[in-house]
């Protein structure tokens, strides 16, 4: 019989993607009496996680402790917070490592299969779910989700140019930040924190930073308005990226969204040394003795920033040498390097992973179920979810999380179920 002709499921998963599969496979392991279901719209299930990470598919982060792991979730950290303790990377590495996938460790503390192939984390995916009974529909698309009056859901799908009617005794919604799922999920009482992109880089029309796509600074500090973050930055052909910027862009996603991505940022190009110090060094600089004579753009007195920025940071100061730089313009560098400022023009696209914050209302939701306070036996899961980490294996880990809670809850068989 195909799977369509059968009708009434225990269990139905809106969604192939991580989390979606994370909670069908918990689900189905706890409690593999249940029918699991998973409806996929598209034509192939993990499409994100295929694409995720530049193909690598960065799984997790090596940060093993819930109270810091909030802090890399500028919507839903709190609620996370009990939900880690229960579900944290550590036990993502012993999820994967326990069905046949190492997991390394980069530098900066971002997690991969040492495959460095996304490929195998959807094929273990695939083949967990498989070993446990778990059927899978691509192609699906859920059109819509009514209550039925005693219990349970009725769901409309379409598949292959039929429309057809599965029944649920529970639904888990993970179906990501696709638009019309949010409508289906607002059809049932919910509430829906209304989306917008996060982790993007700037763009930024400037004659400072034209032409030096690929140079990159290790350590600056960048604000905006009461935001501040710090770290590596890199100038690209539109503008701005790097960590800082997509950390700035995460946080201040909503903010930038509210003023169309036009705002003012401020560049401290030395990192965390202020206005004064900057000052004190660019004064000695001009004392120096061996300066006098040399030319201030082909020499920088920070040696954190490279030549080719420098020269152009500085352009205003025309072909002086050091000796020669009045008072007045040496407070003027000071402030060009501490602080200098740009204007984002617009929003740029960060290739390596795109996210949308905004989703399903938190306060609708028990996370230590994933259950709705709204309506009994629906559950959601990942980014559908009023959830977004920054980038570094965040976004997988909440679907993870988020999935295997959901997953645990829907396997208990009780009154309704
Ligand atoms: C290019 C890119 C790279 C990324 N790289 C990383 C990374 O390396 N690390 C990281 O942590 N995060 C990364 N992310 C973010 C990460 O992919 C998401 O946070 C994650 O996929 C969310 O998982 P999910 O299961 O909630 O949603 P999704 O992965 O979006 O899955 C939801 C699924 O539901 C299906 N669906 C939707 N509506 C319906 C419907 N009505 N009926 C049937 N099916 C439906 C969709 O087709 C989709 O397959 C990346 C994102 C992108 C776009």
């Amino acid at each position: 019989m195909s799977k369509l002709n059968q009708p009434n499921w225990d269990v139905i998963v809106i969604g192939g993607g991580p989390a979606g599969f994370f909670a069908a496979i918990r689900c189905a392991e706890l409690n593999p009496e249940l029918s699991v279901l998973i409806l996929e719209k598209a034509s192939q299930t993990l499409g994100k996680v295929l694409i995720s990470g530049g193909g690598r598919c960065n799984v997790t982060h090596a940060c093993f402790d819930p109270a810091q792991l909030i802090n890399f979730y500028p919507r839903g950290g709190m609620e996370l917070r009990g939900a880690f303790a229960r579900f944290q990377p550590t036990d993502t590495v012993r999820w994967f490592e326990e069905r046949g996938v190492r997991l390394k460790t980069e530098a900066d503390n971002r997690m991969f299969p040492v495959t460095n192939s996304s490929e195998t984390i959807a094929e273990c995916l695939r083949g967990a779910a498989k070993n446990i009974g778990v059927q899978v529909i691509v192609g699906a698309s859920v059109l819509g989700v009514k209550k039925n009056p005693q219990s349970g859901f009725k769901l409309e799908v379409r598949s292959e140019a039929r429309d057809l009617h599965l029944n649920a005794k529970k639904l888990l919604v993970a179906a990501g930040s696709d638009s019309k799922s949010r409508e289906i999920i607002k059809s049932l009482g919910h509430s829906i924190v209304e989306p917008v992109p996060s982790l993007f880089t700037f763009n930024i029309k400037d004659k400072r930073i034209d032409g030096l796509a690929g140079v990159s600074v290790e350590n600056v500090t960048l604000k905006m308005d009461a935001l501040t973050q710090r770290g590596p930055m890199l100038i690209t052909h539109w503008g701005l990226s790097g960590p800082a910027v997509l950390r700035l862009s995460a946080w201040g996603a909503r903010e930038l969204y509210e003023k169309k991505y036009r705002a003012k940022l401020s560049v401290n190009w030395l990192g965390d040394i202020s206005f004064e110090k900057a000052l004190e060094v660019l004064t000695h600089s001009k004392e120096w003795k061996e300066n006098v004579r040399k030319k201030v753009m082909g020499n920088p007195a920070f040696s954190q920033i490279p030549l080719r920025l420098w020269k152009q940071l500085t352009e205003f100061a025309g072909d002086k040498n050091w000796g020669d730089v009045s008072k007045a313009e040496l407070r003027k560098l000071a402030q060009e390097l501490s602080a200098g400022e740009f204007n984002i023009e617009s929003k740029g696209q960060f290739k390596d992973e795109f996210v949308t914050c905004g989703g399903v209302n938190l306060k609708e939701v028990d996370f230590k179920t994933m259950q709705s306070r709204v309506v009994e036996n629906l559950f959601f899961a990942g980014e559908v979810l009023d959830i977004d980490g920054l980038t570094g294996g965040f976004n997988f880990q909440s679907a993870w999380t988020t999935g295997w809670l959901a997953g645990s809850a829907m396997s208990t068989t009780d009154k309704n179920g």
